[in-house]
Order: C-alpha cells, then sequence, then structure tokens
C-alpha cells in the first residue's frame, strides 16, 4: 500500500514551468526590489507564493464556464451559487464579491468606526488592513500555544476564550463592532480551530450582543482536520461539521479562491435583514448589483460547483495529506518549520533557521529572498515585514512573535516531485544559513507594505 493517498485526478490541461539559470534569477530579483511580489510569474520554477486563486479547476468547472449565465440581473448563475450557498452555510442573505477583501472593506465600511476594536484569534493582513483603514483596531487573542512553533497542539487556531472575555470587558462590549474568527488560521501557520472552540467562542459573543463573523476562507480544510482530529467527529462529513460550523455564527465571508476552488471570486453573509439591506446598498455602490457583485456569471458557476469539490472526502483526504508530506520532508531535513502541518501550507521558522538575523532585519525576507535565488522557488514572508508596526501610543515598534516563510500550495497544481525539489532546495538553503544576510526597507506604503515594498540586502 502506498503510505499517502494518490491524487484523485488525472492531469487533462498542462502548462509548462521553467527554470531560469542563477544568474538570471538573481537579476529578476534586483530589479524586483528584492520583492518577490514584484517578479514575473514566468521567472519563478515553483510558486508557493499563495494559494490564493491559483488552483486548477475541474472538467465541470469548465463547463460550468460555458453554461454561465451573463445577465446582468436574476441570472441563472447566481441562483446554482445561491443553492451551493444555502445548502453549505445556511445563511438568510449573501452577497457574492470579487474577492474575500472586498467583503471585509463593505463589512468593515459598515459597521467599524474609528476607535472600535475587532477581535479574532488572528486577523490575516486584508482583514487588519480593512480594520486598520476605517481606524479600528484589530486585536489577536489565539491561545498561546499558537506562538509555540513546536508545541504540537491539534487545534492551535484556537481562541484563548478567557482573554477573549477579559478583552471585551477592558475594552467595552459597545466598543466591539463584530468579533471574528478565521478557520483555518492563515497568519498563525494554517492552523484549525475546534468545533468546540468555535461553540464557546460563539456563546461568549453571544452573551455580549456582539454579531460573531467567521472568516471561512479555508473552512472546508477546517472541516477535515475536526473530523481527524476533534473527539465525536469521526463518522461526520466535511459538509455536515461545516453545517454545524456556521449555525453558530451571524455571519460569514470568504475568499472564494481558497476553498471554492475558483480562480476569483467571494461572499459576504448574514442571518441580519436589516444588515443585509446596507450591505447591498454599498455592494452596488462598489461591486456591482446584488445577483453579481463583482462577478461574471460564469465565475459565478464555477464557484458554485467548487464550493462542492472543495467539501469532497478524498480531494480533502489527498489536499491535506499532501501539505503534510512537505512538511515530513522538511521535517526529516532538519528544517525548522511550525508543527504540526497547517492546512493549505507549511510555514518555515525563519527566526530559528537564522538565528543571526534579527527582527528589524526581516530573517522571513531574507530567507524567502534565499530560496528563489537558490532554486527558483517562490514563498511568502508572513513576518516583520508582514505585521511589524509602530505601537499606536508609543511610536515604538512593535513585532509580530514569529518570522515565518509560508510555502503554500496551490489546490491540485504541484505533484509530489515538485515538492521533492522544494524540499531539496530548503535543505541545501539550511547548510549555507549562516551566511545569510538581512535586508532594509528602502521604500513602503503605510498599509499592508509588503505587497509593494522595495528592499535592499545589508552587507557582511
Ligand atoms: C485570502 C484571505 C483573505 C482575503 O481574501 P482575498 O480573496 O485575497 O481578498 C482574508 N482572510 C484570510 C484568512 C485569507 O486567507
Amino acid at each position: 500500500m502506498c503510505a499517502y493517498p494518490v491524487e484523485p485526478f488525472r492531469i487533462k490541461t498542462v502548462e509548462p514551468i521553467r527554470l531560469i539559470t542563477p544568474e538570471e534569477r538573481q537579476e529578476a530579483l534586483r530589479r524586483a526590489g528584492y520583492n518577490l511580489f514584484a517578479l514575473r510569474a514566468e521567472d519563478v520554477f515553483i510558486d508557493l507564493l499563495t494559494d490564493s486563486g491559483t488552483g486548477s479547476m475541474s472538467q465541470e468547472q469548465w463547463s460550468r464556464m460555458m453554461s454561465g449565465d451573463e445577465s446582468y440581473a436574476g441570472a441563472r448563475s447566481y441562483y446554482r451559487l445561491a443553492e451551493s450557498m444555502q445548502a453549505i452555510f445556511g445563511f438568510e442573505f449573501f452577497v457574492p464579491t470579487h474577492q474575500g477583501r472586498a467583503a471585509e472593506n463593505i463589512l468593515c465600511t459598515l459597521l467599524v468606526k474609528p476607535g472600535s476594536h475587532v477581535p479574532s484569534n488572528m486577523h490575516f493582513d486584508t482583514t487588519e488592513g480593512n480594520i486598520r483603514a476605517r481606524g479600528g483596531i484589530p486585536e489577536n487573542l489565539v491561545i498561546d500555544e499558537a506562538y509555540h512553533p513546536t508545541s504540537r497542539h491539534p487545534f492551535k487556531g484556537n481562541m484563548d476564550v478567557d482573554k477573549l472575555r477579559a478583552f471585551i470587558r477592558r475594552v467595552g462590549p459597545e466598543n466591539i463592532p463584530f468579533g471574528s474568527l478565521t478557520i483555518t488560521n492563515n497568519a498563525g501557520g494554517g492552523q484549525p480551530v475546534s468545533l468546540a472552540n468555535i461553540r464557546a467562542v460563539s456563546e461568549v459573543y453571544r452573551e455580549y450582543g456582539i454579531p460573531f463573523f467567521i472568516d471561512a476562507c479555508r473552512y472546508a480544510e477546517n472541516a477535515y482536520l475536526i473530523k481527524l482530529r476533534e473527539p465525536g467527529y469521526a463518522n461526520r462529513t466535511p459538509l455536515e461539521i461545516a453545517r454545524e460550523i456556521f449555525s453558530l455564527a451571524d455571519g460569514a465571508w470568504m475568499s472564494a479562491k481558497k476553498d471554492a476552488l475558483v480562480n476569483i471570486g467571494g461572499f459576504l453573509a448574514t442571518r441580519d435583514a436589516a444588515l443585509y439591506e446596507r450591505i447591498s446598498n454599498e455592494l452596488i455602490l462598489r461591486e456591482g448589483f446584488v445577483t453579481y457583485g463583482g462577478l461574471s456569471g460564469r465565475d459565478m458557476d464555477a464557484m458554485a460547483t467548487g464550493l462542492w469539490e472543495g467539501l469532497d472526502e478524498n480531494y480533502l483526504a489527498y489536499r491535506l495529506a499532501q501539505t503534510e508530506y512537505l512538511y515530513n520532508q522538511l521535517h526529516a531535513a532538519g528544517i525548522p518549520t511550525i508543527e504540526p502541518a497547517g492546512g493549505h501550507a507549511v510555514y518555515v521558522d525563519a527566526g530559528r533557521m537564522l538565528p543571526h538575523i534579527p527582527h528589524a532585519e526581516f530573517p522571513g525576507q531574507a530567507l524567502s529572498a534565499a530560496l528563489y535565488l537558490e532554486g527558483g522557488v517562490r514563498a511568502v514572508e508572513i513576518g516583520s515585514v508582514m505585521f511589524a508596526h509602530p505601537d499606536p501610543e508609543t511610536g515604538e515598534m512593535r513585532y509580530p512573535e514569529l518570522e515565518l516563510v509560508r510555502l503554500a500550495i496551490p489546490r491540485r497544481v504541484y505533484t509530489q516531485a515538485h515538492l521533492d525539489y522544494v524540499a531539496a532546495t530548503l535543505a541545501q538553503l539550511k547548510d549555507q544559513a549562516g551566511k545569510l544576510c538581512g535586508y532594509k526597507i528602502t521604500s513602503a506604503p503605510a498599509l499592508m507594505r509588503h505587497f509593494t515594498a522595495q528592499f535592499a540586502p545589508l552587507e557582511g
């Protein structure tokens, strides 16, 4: 028997990739200001920058692309999406959006005021950016184990419920327009949240009258990890678990570019009719009419089908085993990572791998630049470039606890040989780790600087 699930698909269309020479990589990275987001994708060999919108669609999804209804209002594609939405999430109201952040923008525009506080286990970058853009203050209240890379807690994405209560009492529930929970916790290692924890968080928010919105990007991976790890769920389907999760919330938003297996799309859902009316007005102003919200009919059709494929158990077993396979390869090579493997990505602990580079010189940036130079592999820094910010009161720089490099695995795209290559490249880098230098930022915008900042290597 094979030690891991075999891909539950075969390949019908191929897209060539090419490894350019070390000199060309050096030149490409210099031209990009050492920001991997600024590279041309064609200069990348294995692209693990993100799992967002980078998946392969199935033949069923491509067929739906052809039968999409492009009517401006009331398209058949919208009703197909609404059917999937109702069956899986069960919210009374939803609007399609072009991405997750469009849903975040609408929610934050309507609810967040200057000085508002928004708690979560951990906000992701776009959520944090949208809250801050409205003058709000995001707060991360994940359990302490999340900050211990080697802790093997099965649900490291859990919210610390005691911290949440203390936080609500301190800032006052009237200053919290909504509370959130990110499943799985992308900024903290792609770690899942247990159903027991989701229930406990829901009860606390309810007790204080705070609307509870789930950031649902990877809800299917989270549901499958609940099935594998949480007592009492082994015989439940991912769909049943998902329904139970969302029954505990007042609303949700999602980037469909993750677990809905599409290249573009998202939604914002609620049970509150009055809020839905305000959301619709905002949507019409910024995204489009309520039955398309920034998507074409074919996009909605692909999403309606992709939502179901993302919940398929054979797919999820393969998906999570593939991530774990890469994790095991890195582990065997002695590369420090967040343990255990995340759902969609493996997170290399650059802080531990490059202990000679301080927070202020961006160890995650140093490692991701080196990974590209060494093997044409693109990853993303999730550390001080992304999350360091000056304290609003003292102005002193506040650094995140972990300096990570995320190797995100696109869905249904790369084979095991690709992942072996990535592991081998990192193993080679480990031998030269002491020689890697830090970076300084030469220019950056105020918010979400990791996308466009420019860097220069610090020699020596
Ligand atoms: C991707 C992501 C978002 C934002 O979604 P986009 O579609 O990229 O705008 C929000 N939250 C989490 C947890 C994500 O992973």
